[in-house]
């Protein structure tokens, strides 16, 4: 129950910090909450049958207007998982059906994540957004990973591979996790976004560069990546870059990352730190060695701060990357 409660609150102050300033809650919904708070008594009535049934409660009714209307609001068991409107993608026309409702099955964590990755690969609108011959991407990773890393969406090399952070800066990504003293192999890795964002295509009929993923497209893909988070339940999260983190802490939680950055947050009721994208470091190195070096070394402090949180070991020679000598 308390993470259903800590996945409401994080909703919540996505919102908020999103502009929103009405959350229409239906009375089913209330109850519910209401019935989850009375903790083990309530819990008990409604197991003895003396309260109705304890399910999922889905808000599918239209918002009225102006209000923003919860999907879902879960009480466990079992979770659903959806995602709040916000103000942007609610008042904006939508071309993306709402985001998926769905709940895990049950089973231990190898059976839940294959079952989330066999969806999310088969969901009919990230196949739709994906062009010929190119992938749908899902996370990668440890299923027992202590630490996750967040991107924003698949870039040219992953839609090809069908697997997050395998270009340039996946590699770069790759030799900051083996600088921690892991292999990529040991953490998870998955993006807010499961498809390419597309852009419109040349005139050979290629698509070239990389776009960000609009507020719609991670609404929609958000689920699956809570989703991933629950089966996984690392033990803290990293998100890599100013999309990422918008994604997660709300669009206008900040203005810039450096508000953010280097220091823990919360996110479904786990500590999440925020730092830089490694593309970020990529345009860094290509512009200046001192500028790469400053950048990279405030990227690895953030580092720093999760080996220490993940109880790591850290050498003086790790203690010192990236300084002048
Ligand atoms: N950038 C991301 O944010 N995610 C990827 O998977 C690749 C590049």
């Amino acid at each position: 129950m308390r993470n259903a409660l800590h996945v409401l609150t994080d909703e919540l102050k996505r919102l908020k910090a999103s502009g929103v300033k009405t959350v229409h809650v239906p009375d089913e919904t209330l109850a519910a909450l209401r019935r989850a708070m009375l903790g083990k008594s309530g819990e008990r009535n409604a197991e003895s049958g003396k309260n109705e049934p304890r399910t999922p409660e889905v808000e599918t009714s239209a918002a009225p207007a102006g209000r923003i209307a919860p999907e879902v609001i879960a009480p466990e068991p079992p979770k659903v998982y959806s995602t709040l409107r916000s103000s942007l993608s609610a008042s904006r026309s939508s071309s993306l059906p709402p985001p998926p409702v769905f709940t895990l099955p049950e089973g231990d964590k190898a059976t839940r994540w294959a079952w989330l990755r066999d969806r999310v690969l088969g969901d009919p609108v990230c196949l739709a957004h994906v062009r010929s011959g190119k992938k749908v991407v899902f996370g990668v990773g440890r299923i027992d990973a202590q630490i996750m890393f967040v991107g924003e969406a698949p870039g040219a090399d992953e839609e090809v591979q069908g697997e997050p952070f395998v270009g340039p800066a996946g590699q770069l990504l790759t030799r900051m996790i083996q600088a921690m003293g892991l292999q990529r192999q040991q953490v998870y890795i998955g993006n807010i976004m499961n498809w390419r964002p597309e852009l419109p295509p040349g005139a050979d009929g290629r698509q070239y560069g990389n776009r960000e993923p609009t507020e719609e497209e991670m609404t929609y893909c958000l689920p699956y990546l809570r989703a991933q988070i629950d089966v996984i339940a690392p033990t803290m999260l990293v998100a890599l870059g100013s999309t990422a983190s918008k994604g997660l802490l709300g669009m206008r939680a900040f203005k810039t990352l450096g508000e953010v950055r280097g220091r823990w947050h919360e996110y479904c009721g786990r500590p999440l730190m925020v730092t830089y994208h490694p593309s970020y470091l990529l345009r860094k190195e290509a512009e200046s060695k001192v500028g790469e070096r400053r950048a990279k070394r405030a990227a690895w402090e953030d580092f720093l701060l999760v080996m220490q949180r993940a109880g790591l070991p850290i050498s003086d020679k790790q203690r010192g990357y990236f300084l002048d000598k």
